[in-house]
């Protein structure tokens, strides 16, 4: 029998009594390897609660207590990087070194929450009026809860819970239900590192149980990361009951290319980033600006992109996997058919995809379109597979535009060897990420992670220094130490003498 994925309350690994159980399967085989249940509503009450009282002592734990704790997560982690690896891919299908590399990304995030100390320092002025200091301290807020999508189980749920659980909160993670596994064994690690029961709780589900941690009254945090309209249901929702939220969603990325950039770098880059991982990246390049003369390098990057061969996860030579399941598939199939319809030039096919000995697999090989104009849905929508579309403008100023104009703002990049051009782009470009001659801008946790417009709804964003101000309250003391001689009298204004 498949196992059943359990619930983590309170420090135990628990079955959950919920009768609605949904597969978890392998995309390359559709095998079922797991169940994953809806927990019910007394068990994310529980889980809830748990956390609210773990938080009582948590809060109080010296700085140094949880930076320990997030140092021997830390080695932990490293410790079974390729046993989580295999996890990741059997559930997601991603190749082996693309699953190393979300686990990777996560650990990165362990280790800047280790830095708490630091990271939470917060700001003294001496003398602020006579013999008056000012002085700010941060402080946890209780049950933060995080909810996140399929396309990176390790290091999206490790942007979140490392760096609550850091600066003294609770927490509560609703997984993707389509690959729980991965989450599932972080926590466990996270308890093996010595985790105190209560400060991690996992439940699985959906809507359903989105809705009742996003509602519930102990729950003042909420932090997402998933599709642009389930983000705009958790903000509104979240802000309409007087919570803090942070909603990270869709995007549409763009790769301007200008014709002085290095050609070899141009076609390498956007092949390895709009393909890679079955274009089931948030910062996957999805759209190529050929900027003038480098509209003629066109047919080069359709003939990297076709040499890029998905496979199954246990394929060392494959360049990435299937989608995450067949639904997924069939929609940037139909996509993919909208584009031929409305008149766009399909140079690249992947729709016939085959991968031999996977025959059941959610394959979709590489694609690419020319001559795409911005009213087709292969340009307005998230296509979330290995298609690339090109666009071709005359200027700089126009690519500008073009990017610009597009709802998103998650990430972008410019290619170029004019230093002018790139400041120029980095300046005037509305998206949060810029890559300069780097196609895929994710930065490192010292920064935050910065999509803006409909990429991201709420104002503080991952990890960095803005993870501490979305997971802590700022008090500000201002303090007078009375000395004997001092009389002030009495003071009718506003001001502090
Ligand atoms: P999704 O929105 O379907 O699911 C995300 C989470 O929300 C899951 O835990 C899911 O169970 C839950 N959920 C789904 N429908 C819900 C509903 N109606 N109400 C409440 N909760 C609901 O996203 P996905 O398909 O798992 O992930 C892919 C999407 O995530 C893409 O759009 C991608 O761009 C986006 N993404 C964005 C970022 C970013 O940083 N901006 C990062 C990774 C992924």
């Amino acid at each position: 029998m498949t196992q059943q994925v359990p619930l983590l309350i309170n420090g135990e690994l628990v079955a959950s009594e919920s009768t609605r159980l949904l597969p978890v399967t392998n995309p390359a085989t559709q095998e079922v390897i797991a169940q994953v249940p809806c927990a019910t509503e007394a068990e994310v009450e529980r889980a809830v609660d748990a956390a609210k009282a773990a938080f009582e002592t948590w809060k109080e734990m010296p700085v140094g207590e949880r930076a320990r704790l997030m140092l021997r997560y830390q080695a932990l982690l490293k410790e079974r990087h390729d046993e989580l690896a295999t996890i990741i891919s059997q559930e997601t299908g991603k190749t082996f070194d693309d699953a190393k590399g979300d686990v990777w990304r996560g650990i990165e995030v362990v280790e800047h929450a280790c830095n708490i100390a630091s990271l939470s320092m917060g700001e003294t002025v001496e003398n602020v009026a006579r013999k008056i200091d000012c002085y700010s301290i941060t402080q946890p807020l209780g049950v933060c809860v995080g909810i996140t999508p399929f396309n990176f189980p390790a290091m999206i749920p490790l942007w979140m819970f490392p760096m609550a659980i850091a600066c003294g909160n609770t927490f509560v993670l609703k997984p993707s239900e389509q690959d729980p596994l991965t989450p599932m064994r972080l926590a466990e690690l996270f308890q093996e590192a010595g985790a105190p029961a209560g400060l991690l709780q996992v439940v699985h589900g959906g809507k359903e149980v989105v809705d009742q941690l996003l509602t519930h009254k102990d729950t003042p945090a909420i932090s997402f990361v998933g599709s642009v309209n389930v983000g705009e249901h958790i903000y509104r929702t979240g802000t309409d009951h007087m919570k803090r939220v942070q909603a990270f969603a869709g995007a549409k990325n763009h790769m301007v290319i200008m014709p002085d950039a290095q050609k070899n770098q141009v076609v390498n880059n956007i092949a390895g980033a709009s393909v890679g991982a079955a274009g089931q990246r948030c910062m996957a390049i999805s759209v190529a600006v050929f900027v003038g003369e480098a509209r003629k390098w066109i047919p080069e990057v359709r003939d990297a992109l076709a040499k890029v061969r998905p496979g199954a996860w246990n394929d060392p030579d494959a360049g990435y996997g299937p989608q995450i399941n067949p639904q997924a598939r069939q929609r940037v199939l139909s996509l993919i058919q909208e584009g031929k319809e409305a008149g766009a030039d399909c140079i690249l096919d992947g729709s016939e995809c085959i991968v031999e000995g996977y025959p059941d697999g959610n394959w979709v090989g590489p694609t690419m379109f020319s001559n795409v104009t911005t009213d087709m849905s292969i340009y307005k929508e998230e296509i979330f597979g290995p298609v690339l579309i090109a666009l071709e403008v005359d200027t700089l100023e126009e690519a500008i535009e073009l990017v610009n104009n597009n709802p998103y703002g998650n990430g972008t990049s410019m290619f170029t060897a004019s230093g002018a051009a790139a400041r120029k782009y980095q300046h005037e470009i509305k998206v949060g990420q810029v890559g300069i001659n780097v196609p895929v801008p994710v930065p490192l946790p010292m920064f935050s992670f910065t999509g803006w417009r409909k990429s991201f709804y709420g104002d503080q964003h991952a990890y960095g220094k803005q993870a501490v101000r979305f997971y802590t309250e700022t008090k500000t003391v201002t303090a007078r130490w009375f000395e004997d001689d001092i009389d002030t009298g009495v003071n009718t204004t506003i001001t502090l003498k």
